[in-house]
């Protein structure tokens, strides 16, 4: 994992202003790494960064979230897929624990994914300060790589 992390961040709606204030807290910490985003949480941080990175006095550039489909139109999908192939270093996740959601079988599919590929991840706004107060945030990484060799050669 290199020192500028892919970082994918998404939120359910009720879970999207502490998104937003995690990452206005955390501007600078997140300033150097790529973000990747599903579609509305993806619009609502490049504008907020890009906001602050305006009215910063530091030497901010302004920022392009990629952003990908709404989740309910397939984002979680298009993030998990991304993580399948190795481009996702870091998922932050805010995903809303007291309301049902028409792709909760998307979000389930993709919370698997992120522990499949060993991704580190955090749910919740504490878990989200953890991640990124850690050193390992802004230095090499070298995530370990699940061996899937056994399976995919496994006798039907
Ligand atoms: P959204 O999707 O960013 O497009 O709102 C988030 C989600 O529900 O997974």
């Amino acid at each position: 994992m290199h020192t500028a992390k892919s970082i994918a961040v998404v939120a359910h709606d009720n879970c999207k202003n502490e998104l937003l204030d995690f990452v206005a807290c955390n501007f600078e910490a997140l300033s150097p790494h790529n973000l990747v985003a599903t579609g509305t949480t993806g619009g609502l941080v490049e504008k907020l960064f890009n906001k602050m990175a305006s009215e910063s006095s530091g030497n901010h550039k302004l920022k392009t979230v990629n952003r990908l489909k709404s989740g309910p139109l397939g984002g979680d999908q298009q993030l998990g897929a991304l993580i399948a192939e190795g481009k996702i270093d870091v998922l932050i996740f805010f995903w809303d624990p007291m309301q049902p959601q028409p792709h909760d079988v998307d979000v389930k599919a993709l919370l698997r994914l992120a522990v499949l590929y060993n991704i580190p991840t955090a749910s919740n706004r504490s878990s989200a300060e953890f991640l990124i107060s850690s050193p390992n945030f802004n230095d090499e990484y070298k995530i370990k790589k699940v061996d899937f060799t056994e399976y995919i050669k496994r006798k039907l």
